[in-house]
């Protein structure tokens, strides 16, 4: 049909850059916007500026090019579309697809992930529910939206009080997050609402809320079930997914070397499941029979969404800004991995 070609026609990873504008912060402190980008390519420099052994300096270009390049004249719509939008239709027919935005997030430093993430679920459910109210109409499908976190390796339900929650596999290999709630939705507003809720339970420390979130990954789920006999009276059945992961910050990871030991904790924690996503996206791309999933929770509990007919979008985001030069190069390494 149309729609099996289309979906042919979606590519199975896609992994896009979006840079953010300089930030007054960063203006203030005179920093330099390091990263061009020739209008409409796909491919960006990074202008690294470093020191010879006299002291004098020189600067070292490094060029990268990925599937698109967002600049920071892009808007969040058009982000939408160059990500997201072309796989929704794909969810109607059995397609599991998962959103990822990585990218540095210290305090002064952020990268916009959080910025990129947000808008795009609501956005998505726009597009779903009306396949779901004018093509699909009257055929049992219905839109169910969960979020949770993953915190220091566990899990907590971002809409229910933040109640721990474990994972199950199912005899098929199906994830089952045991006790997660699922709201079903109609109207674009619901899912505005939950996103809030939801937003508003992610853990936050005393120290500001960034700082603590950037040590977990936020997962929003989007699903689609259908009845059997398209009518209400039978239980739904799930048929596609959509996923939307705002990652923990990239530079967490490095925190292994940190005194506290929690905080160390957390970092080892972020490190493994950054590199076991990196090994899982990679494992995929090569069609191998064998998915390293069982390396970290985070991939434990994407395990279902990397089977079958499945799709992967990675938007890495950078700060423009000398001071976060090193941070840029390795948000860009990792994604040219994953590539
Ligand atoms: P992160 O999640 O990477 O820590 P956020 O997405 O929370 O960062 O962004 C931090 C701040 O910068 C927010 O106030 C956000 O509105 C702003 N911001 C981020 N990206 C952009 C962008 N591309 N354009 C304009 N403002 C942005
Ligand atoms: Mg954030």
């Amino acid at each position: 049909s149309a729609d099996k070609e289309k979906a042919n026609n979606v590519a199975k990873i896609k992994v896009v850059v979006r840079k953010r504008p300089l930030n007054k912060k960063e203006m203030a402190k005179k920093e330099q916007d390091i990263i061009t980008i020739e209008p409409n390519s796909n491919s960006l420099t990074v202008h690294e500026t470093k020191l010879k052994v006299d002291l004098t300096e020189y600067v070292e270009k490094h060029g990268f090019v990925f599937d698109a390049v967002l600049n920071e004249d892009v808007s969040n719509d058009e982000v939408y579309s160059e990500t997201v939008e072309p796989i929704v239709p794909l969810i109607f027919h059995r397609t599991k697809a998962t959103c990822f935005a990585y990218g540095q997030t210290g305090k002064l430093t952020w990268s916009g992930k959080t910025y990129t993430m947000q808008p795009l679920p609501l956005e998505a459910s726009q597009d779903i529910l009306i396949l779901m109210n004018h093509t699909y109409r009257n055929q049992g499908f219905q839109l169910f939206v969960s979020f949770f976190e993953i915190y220091g390796g566990k899990l907590f339900d971002l809409l229910n009080d933040r109640k721990k929650l474990c994972m199950r596999e199912d005899g098929k290999q199906q994830v089952c997050i045991v006790g997660l709630q699922e709201f079903r939705v109609s109207k674009v507003e619901m899912i505005k609402d939950l996103i809030e809720k939801g937003n508003a339970a992610r853990s936050t420390g005393t120290t500001g809320a960034n700082e603590e979130s950037s040590r977990s990954h936020a997962i929003l789920q989007l699903c689609i079930k259908r009845t059997v006999d398209g009518t209400e009276s039978k239980p739904a059945r799930l048929v596609g997914k959509l996923s939307f992961i705002d990652l923990a910050g990239s530079e967490r990871g490095a925190d292994t070397t940190d005194n506290d030991k929690q905080t160390r904790m957390e970092g080892a924690e972020i490190n493994k499941s950054l590199l076991a996503l990196k090994e899982c996206i990679r494992a995929l791309d090569n069609d191998q029979g064998h998915i390293p999933f069982r390396g970290s929770k985070l991939t434990e509990v994407l395990r279902d969404s990397f089977v079958g007919d499945s799709r992967t979008v990675m938007i890495s985001c950078i700060s423009p800004s000398s001071g976060s030069c090193e941070h840029t190069l390795n948000t860009l390494r990792y994604a040219d991995r994953v590539k």
